[in-house]
């Protein structure tokens, strides 16, 4: 499965797989480095990125709008606490 490009800033996409205890995927993009929570499995990672709700559209929509936290807790619950830097980072660029 193709991965979509980054929503946040158009770069390339890579999945990557992080060794441990137990292995995990995780997508990230090689531009921003926003990266998605951990999945189980290459599949789950990939699904999870392309599908994931939080595109862009929707996160400049809010930030427009004035629903700054909303947008916040939007991007952490697909990013966990990176949640904070994307949204400076989609501020600072002036996505918005
Ligand atoms: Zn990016």
């Amino acid at each position: 499965m193709k991965l979509k490009n980054c929503p946040f800033c158009c770069g390339e996409a890579s999945l990557l797989r992080a060794r441990g205890i137990t292995d995990f995927w995780y997508v990230e993009c090689t531009a921003c480095r926003t990266r998605q929570l951990a999945s189980n499995d290459e599949k789950e990672a990939t699904t999870k990125w392309n599908t994931r709700t939080t595109d862009s559209a929707s996160i400049r929509k809010m930030i427009k709008e004035g629903k700054t936290c909303e947008a916040l807790a939007t991007l952490q619950e697909s990013y966990g606490k990176k949640g904070a830097e994307i949204l400076e980072l989609i501020m600072r660029n002036n996505y918005a």
